[in-house]
């Protein structure tokens, strides 16, 4: 059963869950030339745990033998210290997970890790492959026997048949068949490997620290772990990291670059730099060019924290509109809790988010938010403002509505799930219970970017698709099987690493 903004998980516990954001997708890690290559993984993961809650794990190598770690959970929950001096070796990946296409199962983990010719290889994805379901059918049809339900199996599946090759012209070779967005880490006993797709829709980036080589999804991680920023993995690259140094080759032919521009506006963390440009003074930015193109009249300016804070700063910088935290947040709440007792209304609101009652009572309030996805939480938020004795509420979004799905690694591919799909913006105000709602223009935000337009992927805002989707693309695609002759249930999988029952999925 549902609830308002949380989802019940058992009789007695809800998901803490935000269903007016998209949930993250994932972050990736990997690291060359470093004694201690699993715990710098580690903390590279921990600073992207943003970018994925649902699973995580940490691949090392010592130059011949090559060492696991995966688990459903956040990185802490899933790795400690004896996990850790488990996993020896110079080279290290990792991931953080959010599923964009299968489900939540240990068996879609990653790092993915295969053998095969001899040769062990690990990889991690962040992204999706759009034409995924047609290339696993071929490759099904030729005898594949895929483990998982994830589209990054592909990939493995497509080097293999290159044996022989080096792991640079293996994998060239695979991405030639493949179609989205990767940014990808690869591993074998000796190199590990950074490879983004041609357009470069997620970003990735390369550091040094004394003498050893990073790649990560954000700057954040690089700076948790103390190595310096040298530059993007640009779009279409594939950066080699070995005993010889980093080798960079560029098989593919240059296109036009579309990189994610929701990533400025949520995904990434403030303190990160994607793009080449920081994200703080991107979102700055996109709240100066809300106070341009809607400058309301009120008596505070508040994000409902953490999602707008840094647009909302913005705004107030530009207005001279005090900036206020209306709403608190509980830092400790957890993914889930106990289910309160009947007569708690809103209880799932509250826990997370409680309003300041003596800041809200009698004033015009301006909420500058982020995005909204679904509608539900956000409306929750307005009530309790109102009960807290707002005498206007008004919203303002950074970016213009989300009428489209995404289908380039981001957990919102159907138009059923976008408010702004089904109505028209007054609509909105209405169901949301505003005075006032306004969104960021197109122009504006990428203005707000200092960058090209022509150099975004503006898809969920616009409707154009830079590249085509295949057949009945979906999250899950491959568990519904549509390239066998009928449905198969897998046994349950035990996984030795971990000793927990994963389900394998269909296909
Ligand atoms: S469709 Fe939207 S969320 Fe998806 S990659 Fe493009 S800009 Fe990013």
């Amino acid at each position: 059963m549902n609830t308002e903004n949380g989802k019940r998980q058992t009789e007695n516990e809800i998901i803490c869950q935000d269903d007016d954001h998209p949930r993250e997708h994932c972050g990736i890690f990997g690291i060359y030339g470093h004694p201690d290559a699993a715990r710098l993984t580690y903390f590279g993961l921990y600073a992207l745990q943003h970018r994925g809650q649902e699973s995580c794990g940490i691949i090392t190598a010592d130059g011949s033998r090559v060492h696991q770690h995966r688990g459903l959970g956040l990185v802490p929950e899933v790795f400690d210290q004896q996990i850790l001096e488990r996993l020896p070796g110079h080279l290290a990946i990792g991931h953080v997970r959010y599923s964009t296409t299968g489900s939540t199962l240990l068996i879609n983990a990653q790092p993915f890790v295969v053998q095969h010719g001899g040769r062990t290889l690990a990889i991690g994805h962040n992204g999706n492959l759009t034409n995924a379901r047609e290339v696993r059918c071929r490759l099904e049809e030729g005898g594949s026997i895929f483990q998982s339900s994830m589209d990054t199996e592909i990939i493995v599946h497509l080097m293999a048949h290159h044996r022989g090759a080096s792991v640079v012209e293996s994998l060239t070779n695979a991405l030639e068949h493949l179609k989205g967005s990767y940014s990808l880490v690869l591993a074998t006993a000796d190199q590990v490997i950074a490879a983004r797709d041609p357009l470069g829709f997620r970003p990735l980036v390369l550091g040094q620290l004394n003498g050893s080589w990073v790649a990560a999804s954000e700057t954040c991680a690089l700076d948790l772990v103390e190595a310096d920023y040298l530059r993007e993995v640009e779009p279409g690259e594939i950066v080699v990291m070995d005993a010889a140094g980093l080798h960079s080759h560029k098989p593919f032919a240059p296109a036009p670059p579309q990189r994610c521009i929701f990533e400025f506006i949520y995904f990434a963390r403030p303190d990160s730099q994607i793009f080449g440009k920081s994200v703080y003074q991107v979102r700055k930015r996109l709240g100066a060019a809300l106070a341009r193109e809607h400058p309301l009249q009120g008596d505070m300016v508040m994000p409902f924290p953490d999602s707008g804070t840094y647009a909302a700063i913005g705004y107030a910088a530009a207005t001279g509109i005090p900036f206020e935290m209306g709403m608190i947040r509980n830092h400790y709440v957890g993914r889930t809790f106990i289910q309160p007792s009947q007569t708690m209304r809103d209880f799932s609101v509250r826990v997370k988010l409680n309003p300041v009652k003596e800041l809200l009572k009698g004033r015009r309030v301006i909420v500058i938010e982020d995005s909204i996805i679904r509608g539900t939480t956000t409306r929750s938020r307005v009530k309790s403002l109102r009960e807290a004795g707002a005498r206007e509420v008004s919203m303002l979004v950074s970016c213009p509505p989300h009428r489209f799905p995404c289908y380039y690694g981001i957990d919102f591919s159907s138009k059923g799930e976008l408010i702004a799909a089904q109505q028209e913006t007054e609509r909105i105000r209405d169901f949301l219970g505003l005075d006032y709602l306004g969104y960021l223009s197109l122009e504006g935000m990428v203005a707000a970017t200092e960058m090209e337009r022509a150099t975004f992927c503006l898809s969920c805002f616009s409707g154009d698709y830079p590249v085509p989707l295949g057949a009945a693309f979906s999250k899950t695609c491959f568990e519904e099987d549509l390239c066998a002759p009928g449905p198969w249930e897998g046994p349950p999988v035990v996984c030795e690493m971990q000793g927990q029952k994963g389900k394998r999925g269909k296909g």
